[in-house]
Parts: C-alpha cells; structure tokens; sequence
C-alpha cells in the first residue's frame, strides 16, 4: 500500500506542485496553513507516514507546527521534511532543534524532494522492523516456547504486580502439578510427554479469566493466580474442576492414568509475597502429592487431609522380602493382609472403606498380564486404591500396571520404605 504525506503548505501553486511530484508514488493530504495541518495530523495520524511542512506561513508558521506536533507524544514517529525559500541559517537550525528530520530549499528540484523522502521513509521502516523485532524478542523472552504460557520468571513478576496492585482484595495461588509424569515419558515417549503438557497448559488457560496469571514455572508444574476474587469458594470450585476434568478426561487425548494434584493457599488481609504464597501453595501440594495425588490440598486445612491415615493394606505377592518390607512400611494404624495370588482375594475384602491395595507384578513372566485378568474377573470397586510394584525399568510390567481399575502410583523394587510409608500414611479414598 502507497504510504501517505500530509502536504502542508499556505500556497496553492506549491501543493499542486508538489502533489505532481508525489502522484505516481504516495497517497497524499494537504492543509492550507499551520493549525489545518496540525487538525490532519491529529485526526489522521496513524495514516499519515511523513509531513512536507512549508517554514512560512501566515499565522502558524512551519515552527510552531512542529512546536505543537511535539506536545502530542503519539505524532512523533511521524518525520517532518521542511520546506523553505528561507536562507536563514538559524531557522534551519532552530528547525532542526525542533525536531525536523530534513530540509529543502525553494525552489525545489522534483527528484531531490523524491528522493529525500525516499531516504526519511526507508529509515523509519528500519527503525519501524527493529521495534517490532524488539517487542517479539521482549514477548518471546516473557513465553514458555512449548506451551505459550507465562514462564517462570514472568509468572512470579505478574504476579507480584498483581499483588501489589490490589492490596487487602482476596487472591488465591495455586500449584499445580501432573501426577506420574515420568512414567508418561517413559512409557508412552516423551512426544506424548510433551503432548500432555501441551493439553493441561491450554486447558489451565481456558479455565481462567484473561485477568488471571497462568504460567508454566518447571517442568510437569504450573503456577496460577486467581486475583480479585468474591470468595474462597471460587477458587476451591476451580480447583475441583480441574481435578474432575483430569478424572474424566472428556476429549483431552492424554493417558489416562494422568491426573494432577494441586496446592491452594488464599492472601487476604495480610499482604503476602509472592514468596510467601509460593511457599504455602507448595505445602499444601506436597499433601496432595502424599495422600494419594489427583485431588487438591488447602493449605491451613492440611491437618484435615492426613486424618484419613489410618488404612487396611491389602498385598497379593508371593515373596516373603516383599511382604515384610510392606509390613514395616504400615504401623499400628494399619492392618495388613497378605495374599500370594489375586484368585486367593475374597470379594469381601473389597468392602468397607480404607482399603489399600498392592499388587506385586515384579516376579511375574508375563509382566503381570495374567494379574490383571484375574483382577478385572474379580467384583471389585473400580476406584479402590491400587498400587503396583514392578521390577525397576520394567516398561512392560508398567505399562501393565497401568491398566489396573485405580492404579495410583507404580512403586519399583527394592522398595523405599519412607516412601511407601508416606503413601500408606497419607492415602485418601477417592470421592
Ligand atoms: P509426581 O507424580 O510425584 O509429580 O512425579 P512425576 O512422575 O510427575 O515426576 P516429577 O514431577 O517429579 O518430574 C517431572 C518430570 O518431567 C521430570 C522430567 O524428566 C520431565 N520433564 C520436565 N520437562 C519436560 C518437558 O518439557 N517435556 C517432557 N516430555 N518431560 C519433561
Ligand atoms: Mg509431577
């Protein structure tokens, strides 16, 4: 598209003159004296690419035209060539000063006046392409490449913006974290490993309000600030969203034994950093990862989540080290049941709340195939609490452990006592 010159100039002679000059190249608009030019500048400056402005003419010379130009910050990107019959070395001088790019003694040469424009326009497209380099460097430098979320550092600087800039209104933060990613890339590649995070990054930002900062702050995590909000309850509906939508997976093409576990924390009346909020939200998550992940965790209320500690363990393995190493890991809150096969598990079992079961697959041939068969012949509610234990860098036997009706985690040999400990412990029934 032809770029547009606004022709300022009080004689009618000059203007045809110089829309002669200019027709075969540009758009033009003209003004008869100082202040018509100055009303097209400001009604048309976004059109407008550069400004022929004659030095003298009667009430509001070239001068002052830039003078005003210069008070209104949105006209100065637009360069100004000047046009005079002046000899005066100081009007040139003081036209310079005020910010003229270029000046042109009458009378004027048709081609010089071409190509001096030619020169001023060719600089500011320059300048125009580094700005906009600039701005997609500055945008790029604030994004997540992978996701086209905030990254960390932005997030934390949003977010301590947001804080600032609302003081005593109630926000809540929440990490959220993808539970069993490491066996997502394991087992299904790292392809689908960043297939998912792709999914959950774009599924955090639509369920957010634009105002609300979402960013990815490390690998499987992800940070959110909720600002502004009328109540808690807000946030603790979201957050059940979130984790519902995870249980569900309705049109999200991700495994799915995927779920996420987040940690909530609200800054009401106090004002707390972003630090600080961090710091609480990652507590609260560390609950959630530790009571049997897939849920949210509220932090002041984590007293509440490790209640529900006390459990019946079920394991259906026929070695003794591993039985043994299970009964350490329980104390005298459990009651433990040992099994060498799934045909040996009575229905009964199933019943009552609080059971937890662990499924040996590491001894067996076929990766555990034939245990899961038996398993799923076996009336068993399908969200009782199995965890499966397989030899260490078995993908098969993982991959079997998956397909189990409420796999949680998959537990590899030799077993972590600690670990197993703070799963038994923490271990709530889903809802
Ligand atoms: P938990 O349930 O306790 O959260 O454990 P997890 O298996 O999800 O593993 P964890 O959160 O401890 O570790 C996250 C893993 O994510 C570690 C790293 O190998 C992997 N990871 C980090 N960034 C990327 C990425 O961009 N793409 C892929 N595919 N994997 C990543
Ligand atoms: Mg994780």
């Amino acid at each position: 598209m032809p770029e547009t010159i606004l022709i300022v100039n009080d004689s009618k002679f000059e203007r045809e003159f110089l829309k002669h000059i200019l027709k075969n190249k540009f758009e033009f608009l003209e003004a008869a004296d100082g202040n018509e030019g100055i009303c097209r500048l400001k009604e048309r400056y976004e059109k407008i690419d550069l400004v022929l402005l004659d030095l003298v003419m009667p009430e509001m010379d070239g001068l002052e035209v830039l003078k005003k130009k210069n008070e209104l910050a949105f006209l100065s990107e637009i360069p100004v060539i000047m046009l005079t019959g002046s000899e005066d070395k100081a009007d040139q001088i003081q036209a310079f000063q005020l910010g003229a790019n270029d000046y042109i003694q009458k009378p004027f040469n048709g081609n010089v006046v071409l190509s001096r424009i030619d020169n001023i326009l060719a600089s500011k497209r320059r300048l125009h392409f580094i700005k906009e380099k600039a701005e997609q460097f500055r945008v790029r430098s604030e994004v997540d490449q992978m996701t086209g979320l905030y990254n960390k550092t932005t997030t934390m600087n949003k977010i301590e913006e947001c804080l600032k800039l609302s003081p005593n209104q109630l926000h809540a933060f929440f990490i959220v974290d993808i539970d069993n990613f490491k066996t997502v890339n394991d087992v299904e590649g790292h392809q689908m490993g960043d297939h998912t995070i792709c999914i959950i990054a774009a599924m955090l930002s639509q369920c957010f309000r634009k105002s609300d900062v979402v960013g990815r702050i490390g690998g499987d995590e992800f940070a959110v600030l909720m600002s502004c909000i009328a109540s808690k309850e807000n946030a603790r509906q979201k957050a059940t969203e979130l984790i519902t939508a995870m249980k569900y997976k309705l049109d999200l093409t991700i495994p799915e034994y995927v779920s996420l576990s987040i940690g909530l924390s609200f800054c009401d009346q106090e004002n707390a950093t972003c630090d600080e909020l961090f710091g609480r939200s990652d507590q609260a998550l560390y609950l959630s990862k530790s009571t049997g992940k897939g849920k949210y965790t509220e932090y002041g209320k984590e007293e509440a989540a490790s209640q529900a500690a006390k459990k019946n363990l079920v394991l259906v393995s026929d070695d003794r080290s591993v039985n043994s190493q299970i009964e350490s890991a329980s104390d005298e809150n459990c009651h433990c049941v040992f099994y060498p096969s799934i045909l040996d598990l009575q229905p009964e079992l199933f019943s009552g709340e609080d059971k937890l079961l662990f499924l040996d697959l590491s001894k067996a041939d076929d990766f555990g195939n034939t245990m899961l068969q038996q398993y799923q012949k076996l009336p068993h509610p399908v969200d009782i609490p199995v965890y499966a234990i397989c030899e260490e860098e078995n993908i098969g036997q993982y991959r079997c452990a998956l397909q189990f009706d409420g796999i949680r985690d998959i537990l590899t040999l030799p077993l972590e006592i600690a670990k197993v400990r703070k799963k038994i412990e923490a271990q709530h029934l889903p809802c």
